[in-house]
Order: C-alpha cells, then structure tokens, then sequence
C-alpha cells in the first residue's frame, strides 16, 4: 500500500522541481515559493483555490494574504479549524501579475492536484472560485450541472470515483468579499452547509 506521507512528499519534491509551464521561470527569478498545499493529511474537507499570490508565492502558504484572511473568518463561522481542513490551488505556482490561470498551465499542474486529492480522499471537496469550479465538475463527471458561479454556489453535488463517494461544493472565491460586505454575507451563508461535514 502506499503510505499517504512519503506520497505526498513526493508531490512536494516533483512540484519543486517542475519546469513543465513558465510559472517556474518566474517563481525563480521572483525568488518566490511553489504552493503545494497545508493542512490535514486526513481532512475530511479539502479547499482548492486558483493560485497562489503574492502572499502565498512569499510564503509558500496557500491563502495567507487578504483572500485567506476572509477564508479563516468564513472558517471560524462554521466553527472549523484552518489545521482540520486540507487547503491547496489548482495551480503552484503564482501567475506573474496574479493574472487569469492559462490553459496550458492548468493541464500541466492539475496532474498534482488530482494526486492530492486521491492521496488525502476528503469527503467534500470545495472550490473557490471559477477555475476550481469548473475543473472538479469536469473531473467527477458533473460537467453538464455546470452552470454560473451565481447559480449553483453553495449547492452540494454528489458524485463518485472508482473509489469513494465525493461531494463537490462551489463556492464563490473569497477575494470578491474583500471589498464587498453583501458578498461575504452570502459566502457565510453558503460556509453553513460544511456543519454537516466537520
Ligand atoms: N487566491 C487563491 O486562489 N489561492 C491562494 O492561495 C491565495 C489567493
């Protein structure tokens, strides 16, 4: 069997080593750190946000800037622990002027995304944003229930793998409360139906 540790730290050493999109270029140049991910190797629920920014690329912790600030207060409402949940992006490297992810660097990255989440095998799985939204719904077979964030966040979608039942939950990013006070009520109010799942 394979042991979840020395797996995932497999994944941090290829991430710190990939040279496969041009995110590395810059995370070198920008003597910045890949985000790999933090938190519970046995979470239950799992974040996936878009990519690190400046914050996160300083660091190497994903959401730890202004967008994670809203994610530990939407966290705390729920009564949930930051270290109980496992927290990554579906890219590891920051995009140089926190721009839109490219194609071409979500296919290249996703393959470590997909290794998180069948090592860790949380039973919910949340996105943050569009990105994130649309890559989970495609990957577990819920494409056609693909609709504007505005439409279906909050809402649980059961689906399956070859080996567990999975709920994904989109969530609207929490970058567009920043500014935005309405915006985070309704992120709160959508954060309501984790209770179920901690
Ligand atoms: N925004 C994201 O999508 N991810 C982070 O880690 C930080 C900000």
């Amino acid at each position: 069997m394979k042991d979840l540790e020395t797996e995932l730290r497999k994944i941090r050493d290829e991430v710190i080593n990939c040279k496969k999109c041009s995110l590395y270029k810059e995370r070198i140049n920008g003597g910045f750190y890949p985000v790999i991910g933090e938190g519970n190797h046995q979470a239950k629920i799992m974040f996936i946000g878009e990519a690190p920014g400046l914050q996160e690329a300083k660091t190497g912790r994903p959401f730890c800037g202004r967008s994670g600030k809203i994610l530990d207060e939407l966290l705390g409402s729920v009564s949930i622990k930051r270290e109980n949940v496992y927290i990554t992006n579906i890219l590891k490297d920051r995009p140089p002027k926190n721009r839109d992810p490219q194609e071409e660097e979500i296919k290249v990255c996703v393959s470590y995304l997909e290794r998180q989440i069948e090592l860790i095998k949380p039973e919910v799985v949340c996105s943050l944003g569009r990105y994130a939204m649309e890559f989970l719904m495609e990957k577990f077979s819920l494409k056609d229930f693909i609709e504007p964030i505005g439409k279906i966040h909050g809402k649980v979608f059961k689906t399956k793998t070859l080996f567990q039942n999975i709920k994904i939950i989109p969530f609207y990013h929490p970058a567009v409360a920043a500014y935005n006070p309405s915006m985070k009520e309704i992120l709160k109010k959508d954060f309501q139906v984790l209770k179920k799942f901690k």
